[in-house]
């Protein structure tokens, strides 16, 4: 079975982000840039599918500008088969992302679909979900163990207080949690023989969606600092701070 794995260009997770001083949005000037964590274990399950023999092919796709081959190229290093990079410039939104993914599902006819559970630069958790009903498949979100069984797909997510198992007819969306998988290393053969692999290069207006934003960003901030604590020499005084500094008890 066909698989496609979403995989998001974002800042790398050891940067300090920095905001803007217009407050727009994040600096990314001269910024480590890195496959966004939960893709990367999205690429590994796509590949441990591939490795117990359920999976045929993997194809990952990327919407951002022409660097995020570079992801691209990372994911196929690690298994992944081709790679499709929707090229553009503009900052792409979740819902937009999602129907440029249901545009390339409608020609891919996969039969599993595995997103991250959310993009570490906005947060959002959105487009598996919004994928999913614009494709009109099944949902298993927060994915910590995904099981293929014959044209079903068994998903166990974490939700609040315990695990969850929904069964999906397929073709369905998966999107991953942390602890579905712990994503490996591309080796240094694997590296060189993904520059060979096909990477299709196409654009929104190929696929005839329009990424013009439909939220606007109306400030970005940094959080607030803390300030440093202090220490209490014993109980007596912790309680007498808590009632007349803090004035929560
Ligand atoms: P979000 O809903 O923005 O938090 O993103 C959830 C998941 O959707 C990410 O982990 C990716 O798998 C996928 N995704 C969202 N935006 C993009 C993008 N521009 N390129 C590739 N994948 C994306």
């Amino acid at each position: 079975m066909k698989v496609l794995v979403a995989v998001k260009r974002v800042i790398d997770y050891n940067v300090k982000v920095r905001v803007k001083p217009d407050n727009s949005g994040v600096d990314l000037t001269n910024i480590k840039m890195a496959m966004n964590p939960f893709c990367e274990i999205a690429v590994e399950e796509a590949v441990r599918l591939k490795e117990k023999g359920v999976a045929s092919e993997i194809i990952v796709v990327s919407i951002g500008p022409k660097v995020a081959q570079e992801q691209i190229r990372t994911a196929l290093a690690l298994g992944a088969d081709r790679g499709i990079l929707i090229e553009t410039d503009e900052e792409v939104q979740s819902l937009q992302a999602a129907k440029l993914f249901k545009a390339v599902v409608d020609k891919e006819q996969p039969q599993l679909v595995i997103l991250g559970k959310q993009a570490i630069d906005s947060d959002n958790n959105q487009t598996g979900q919004m994928l999913a009903a614009l494709a009109g498949m099944g949902q298993g979100t927060f994915a910590s163990e995904v099981v293929v069984e014959g044209d079903k797909v068994n998903v166990t997510r974490e939700v609040d207080g315990g695990l969850m198992t929904v069964a999906l007819n397929l073709p369905a969306v998966v999107t991953t949690d942390l602890r579905l998988n712990e994503p490996r290393y591309a080796s240094l053969p694997n590296i060189m023989k993904a520059k060979k692999k096909p990477l299709e290069m196409t654009t929104p207006a190929d696929l005839g969606v329009d990424v013009a934003a439909s939220l606007k960003i109306v400030k970005v901030e940094e959080p607030a600092t803390r300030s440093a604590g202090i220490k209490v020499a014993d109980v007596a005084e912790l309680v007498e701070k808590l009632k007349n500094e803090a004035k929560v008890i």
